[in-house]
């Protein structure tokens, strides 16, 4: 991979995570403990619990793909060959890791699996 296609890769995934940080302190605030006597607005307490749950899932999401960037982001700096497929060893496609920096399989051996 180039200096300059990892430069350009290195400048997203900090963007990425910094856009993640805002999300899961969002998402934090969103999956507190609804409070049995809490008026919630228009929602009913089944409905807040609802929500809850979706928060939740969305704040393990984002938390794994933070991680997921933070170990793309020391593999991009340490591995030399970073951006090759874990399963056929071929590049991928730099768009796609534009995309998705924390992919380790090209778009054929990811649908694959
Ligand atoms: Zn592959």
């Amino acid at each position: 991979m180039e200096e300059m296609e990892k430069k350009e890769l290195k400048n997203i995934i900090i963007e990425q995570l910094a856009k993640l940080e805002i999300d899961l302190v969002g998402l934090k605030d969103l999956t507190r403990p609804i409070s049995p006597d809490n008026a919630i607005g228009r929602l009913t307490r089944m409905e807040a619990i609802g929500e809850k749950s979706v928060n939740e899932a969305a704040f393990k999401a984002a938390e794994l793909r933070f991680h997921r960037l933070t170990d793309a982001a020391k593999r991009l700096e340490f591995e030399d060959d970073f951006g090759e497929c874990l399963i056929c060893e071929e590049p991928i496609p730099f768009s796609r890791l534009k995309i998705m920096p924390e992919s380790t399989l090209c778009v054929p051996c990811a649908e694959d699996r």
